[in-house]
């Protein structure tokens, strides 16, 4: 009953106020929106965004009107604390809003790198819509960046930043790339298909400082003793969740702000959605905190639906997908903990699948340039059915007869 604030206005929260108005939620929606943009979509910023020349407005999930017309109130600005016994939002422009619910989506923020000369304006992050336009717009005066980090981000923007003529140099700390989230078949084709293109990618170094002159990036020094010529600094080294407003309003919290399987915090006013949340899932038989478009979005429709009135744990299936270069890998599943790797197709003809098992359980699927094997994975999972690690080696075996 009452109103619902929701503060973020990223992909979680555009899709709560978006599912509740379709559920016929009549009450007031308010969506608290601290960037100066209408809400848009994030994975482009690192890829065709940067590439390209549209506009800001190609990213935007909806136009002006579509707020006006569903009676989203959108405002600008920032939440700064809540009254938890009042049930009420404080803005920083000192504006309070009543709240019936209240849905934290305030996602994550970028790591900061503490080194010296972290701040000068060379030494660029990729998060929002403005630090990708600011990247955009000063690529083509630059020629020579070093990458930090390795993930997903660090990954599309060195090709994307290959593709547009730069001098390309990836730093990463783990003996391989996007060590935490792909198996090592995976890092190594894509190791292998960036070091094709011209990138340089160091394994097993970090930075250990930014050289300037004059306020200009000059290189960077690493950790064996070599130093990198550049000028510019592209630093990708993960994220921190928007846990402070929850924890300041008395909210248990941890790597995450911690939530029940039904995306409730311990108040049951305050829900947290996306990437903020650390959420009990039954189906991994633990606490998860992931950061993705599916993660954001199925979230956001679980916590609408119970808003109105259909109350269900949350149980999305976990998927993802990072374009770098011309290769798209798509992960269906979560494939952390897997003891075997089942490889279908040929990385040698730049598509194939890596099949995780844990014993005989499939519990995810990465696919390189193979669509099919990505969706037949997540038909697979939403039937709750697996495939045996020898019917995924085979060639022969017809998915499709496992999905009948
Ligand atoms: P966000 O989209 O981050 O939105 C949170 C919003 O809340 C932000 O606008 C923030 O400024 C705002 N906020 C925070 N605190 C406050 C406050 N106190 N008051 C008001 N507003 C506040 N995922 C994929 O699945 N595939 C991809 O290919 C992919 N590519 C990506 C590429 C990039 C460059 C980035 C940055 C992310 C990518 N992701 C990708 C991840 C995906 O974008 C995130 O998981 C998703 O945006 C999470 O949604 P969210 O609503 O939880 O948070």
């Amino acid at each position: 009953e009452g109103p619902v604030i929701i503060v973020g206005a990223g992909h979680g929260g555009y899709q709560v106020a978006a599912s509740l108005r379709q559920a016929g939620f009549a009450e007031r929606i308010c969506l608290i929106n601290d960037e100066a943009h209408l809400p848009y979509q994030r994975p482009p910023l690192s890829k065709a965004y940067i590439k390209g020349s549209a506009g800001p407005e190609s990213l935007m999930f909806r136009p002006e009107k579509f707020y006006q017309d569903q009676k989203i109130e959108l405002i600008s600005g920032r939440a700064v604390s809540i009254d938890r016994a009042a049930r009420k939002l404080l803005l920083a422009s000192s504006e309070t809003l009543p709240y019936g619910h209240l849905v934290l989506a305030t996602g994550a923020r970028n790591r900061l790198l503490d080194l010296p000369n972290a701040n000068l304006p060379d030494v660029k992050y990729l998060r929002i819509l403005d630090e990708s336009e600011a990247l955009r717009a000063i690529i083509p005066s630059k020629s020579r960046v070093v990458v930090i980090g390795a993930g997903f981000i660090g990954l599309e923007f060195a090709a994307t930043a290959r593709i547009k003529g730069l001098d390309v140099d990836v730093l990463e700390l783990a003996p391989r790339v996007m060590a935490r989230a792909v198996t090592a078949e995976v890092s190594e084709y894509f190791q292998a298909r960036h070091r094709e293109a011209g990138i340089r990618i160091h394994l097993g170094v970090q930075a250990t400082s930014i050289e300037a002159e004059n306020g200009k990036v000059t290189g960077v020094s690493l950790s064996d003793g070599r130093h990198l010529p550049a000028d510019l600094v592209v630093v990708g080294v993960g994220v921190l969740p928007n846990i402070e407003l929850a924890a300041e309003a008395g909210l248990p919290v941890a790597a995450g702000i911690i939530v029940d399987e039904y995306l409730s915090t311990a108040d049951p006013d305050i829900s947290a959605i996306g990437d903020c949340a650390l959420f009990a899932s039954p189906r991994f038989g633990g606490s998860l905190r992931l950061e993705s478009v599916q993660n954001a979005t199925d979230h956001a429709r679980c916590l609408a639906a119970r808003l109105t009135g259909d109350k269900k744990p949350y149980d999305g299936h976990p998927w993802f997908w990072s374009d770098q270069g011309d290769d798209k890998l798509q992960i269906a599943g979560l494939t952390t903990g897997y003891d075997r790797v089942v490889l279908r197709g040929d990385p040698a003809k730049k598509a194939f699948s890596a099949f995780c098992y844990h014993g005989d359980r499939l519990l995810g699927i990465e696919s390189i340039n193979r669509a099919g094997d990505h969706m037949f994975g997540r038909r697979l999972q939403a039937m709750d059915r697996s495939i045996t690690p020898e019917q995924a080696a085979d060639e022969s075996f017809d998915l499709k007869s496992a999905l009948a």
